[in-house]
């Protein structure tokens, strides 16, 4: 089913969205999250964005499904990388925003399988931009500084 995806003016935005006590059966919502990133073509989609405050999101990279609970960064690479980024809650604005090269994150994945890792590049740049909307940050917030 596709969602409707909030726009950047709703509250919902920018909660802090809070750690999920499972076992709540989140497979409906994920569904959801993907058939309406897929409708939009976005390739990373956050829960607040379709209203739930909730740390949850996905990301979709070369065909690739991946399901992000209760993310958390544990530490950030000293060199940056510029990225030039959209969000589907801000249509048509794209802003430069300097990321981390590499991050080190910890999350679980939909079958509650906890997951280490160290991401790069592309990959990194998405999670930094997802985990910003869970600590309801938006990309127009880097105009600012
Ligand atoms: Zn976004």
């Amino acid at each position: 089913m596709i969602l409707p995806v909030l726009l950047y003016k709703n509250k919902k935005l920018r909660k802090i969205n809070k750690n999920i006590i499972k076992p709540i059966n989140l497979n409906k919502i994920i569904k959801n999250m993907f058939d309406t990133m897929y409708y939009y073509k976005g390739i990373g989609l956050s829960a607040p964005q379709i209203g739930k405050n909730i740390n949850l999101f996905i990301i979709s990279i070369n065909n690739k499904k991946m399901i992000f609970i209760n993310s958390k960064i544990i530490s950030y690479s000293k060199n940056t990388i510029i990225s030039n980024e959209g969000c589907l809650s801000i249509p048509n604005i794209y802003v430069n925003i300097k990321r981390k090269k590499l991050i080190k994150v910890e999350y679980y994945d939909n079958k509650w399988k906890k997951h280490n890792k160290i991401l790069n590049n592309n990959m990194s740049i998405i999670f930094q931009h997802e985990y910003d909307h869970i600590k309801g940050k938006l990309i127009i917030d880097y105009l600012k500084n």
